[in-house]
């Protein structure tokens, strides 16, 4: 009999632009490339998809890296959508799954930003792959019924988890299997094989027989085996990666097992088990979301700077979205309906102007319009400001506690512009307690503050 197999691809980046310019800096570290989404497009992204991969891959791709690639390296971008319209072709269904905009931990993250967060990665899936998603990867896995709640409101059917997130009867395998929510109805989930799928990132660089390889692995299993990693396995993180890829990928007559697809195999499969979540956990991570949040031994040295910086950031997402409601309270109904709406500006398929009207009976001056136009931009800065990245390394030094941090500022400037109240100050003040050392030129360890950060980019972006 032969196995059914998925590899799950789940392609992402942290962003990287400067939130005041929208430019990429160059890095140090991607050379001889400008930064590391080039690197990782020439090593990864545009091989694996020009060897027909992501056509028999059950993959992801972050919207901001998707956005990115449409921006700067078309001909892949291109061919990244060519790929699940292969599979649809083939298979009466997409291979290509959704993913929540911008990176937020959702469980950490409050009600109302988990609806943005899932509606704009909806939206953006739409715009790229020109049909609705199925299932949406959760960042990091992170889990908790609130945001399977919402998946299964707009329409999604399933994701994926990691078996150590999961309670219950798994002998199917990955499954899928069924999840109860708390108000009724059930949510499907795939089980990824942690095992397997952690190896495959060490073992992905051996230039021995892929199939044999997993072959041996399967042998003899109950049901599907769901491999998932990061899709920079192939390529970036292990040279031969690709080949290997594409060696797993390959259909032959007379192989022991079979590659599915997730939303393929789905259909097919509808899930009887019902299974139980570890609410809050994550997968990379073993500490609950302690990553995120209070900082886990899953980083080395003081973490002690995580928890002060959510919360900064926490305590000014509540006063930039007092004054966006108290603007708008007056004069639009449904004022969170707007800033939902507001992705298709970011992708370039609306223009704010008309959004604003057509979300308004009043009639408003130009220079209301504006300012309006400026508060819900600066909501879309206050969601990044949450991308999980900011939390996930050792060090305040490094670019992505910045790129939060600078997030945060671009919204303190729109917000400022709109309506003349600067939140900066008191942001500023919050930081002062997130504190970590680095190392300077010379390997001198000195200790400095998100406060510190704040005035580095200031200084650059007067606010
Ligand atoms: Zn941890």
């Amino acid at each position: 009999m032969t196995q059914p197999i998925t590899i799950h691809g789940h392609f992402y980046q942290p962003p990287r632009e400067d939130p005041f310019t929208g430019e990429m800096p160059r890095e140090a570290g991607a050379e001889p490339y400008h930064d590391f989404n080039e690197k990782i497009t020439a090593e990864c992204y545009r091989p694996n998809a020009f060897a027909g991969n992501l056509d028999r891959l059950s993959f992801n791709i972050g919207p901001t890296l998707i956005g990115w690639l449409d921006r700067y390296q078309h001909e892949t971008y291109a061919r990244i959508q060519e790929a699940d319209r292969v599979h649809r072709q083939a298979h009466g269904v997409g291979n290509a799954i959704a993913q929540p905009a911008h990176h937020t931990i959702l469980p950490l993250a409050r009600r109302r930003d988990k609806i943005t967060q899932i509606k704009w990665g909806i939206a953006s899936f739409i715009q790229r792959f020109g049909r609705q998603p199925r299932g949406m990867w959760l960042p990091e896995m992170a889990v908790d019924l609130p945001t399977l709640e919402i998946l299964s409101r707009r329409g999604l059917s399933f994701t994926i988890l990691s078996e150590e997130q999961v309670r219950g009867d798994l002998r199917e395998g990955a499954g899928p299997y069924r999840v109860r929510l708390p108000e009724g109805g059930y949510f499907a989930i795939f089980v990824r094989d942690r095992h397997l799928s952690n190896q495959i990132s060490f073992d992905a660089n051996q230039p021995k027989d892929a199939r044999a390889w997993l072959t041996e692995r399967v042998h003899a299993r109950q049901g599907l085996t769901l491999i998932a990693t990061d899709g920079e396995t192939f390529g970036h993180h292990q040279r031969h990666g690709v080949q290997f890829l594409t060696d797993l990928l390959r259909a032959e007559a007379e192989s022991p097992y079979q590659i599915v697809t997730l939303t393929d195999y789905l259909r097919t499969h509808p899930p009887t088990v019902e299974v139980e979540i570890n609410e809050r956990t994550a997968w990379s991570c073993s500490h609950h979301l302690a990553r995120w949040d209070t900082g886990c031994g899953c980083t080395p040295g003081d973490h002690s700077w995580k928890p002060v910086l959510r919360s900064a950031l926490d305590l000014l997402a509540d006063e930039i979205d007092a004054l966006y409601l108290y603007e708008l309270q007056r004069t639009f109904s449904r004022p969170w309906q707007l800033v939902d709406q507001y992705i298709d500006v970011v992708l370039g398929s609306a223009d704010v102007g008309t959004l604003i009207r057509e979300n308004t009976s009043a009639k408003l001056t130009t220079g209301q319009t504006l300012s309006i136009g400026k508060l819900v931009q600066a909501q879309l800065h206050r969601q990044r400001m949450f991308t999980s990245c900011g939390w996930f390394f050792e060090k305040l030094a490094r670019p992505e506690p910045r790129y939060v941090i600078a997030q945060a500022m671009r919204a303190i400037q729109l917000v400022k512009q709109a309506v003349d109240v600067d939140l900066g100050p008191d942001f500023r003040e919050a930081l002062r307690a997130a504190r970590s050392s680095k190392t300077k030129t010379g390997a001198l360890t000195v200790v400095h503050s998100a406060a510190d950060v704040y005035d580095e980019i200031a200084a650059a972006h007067p606010l």
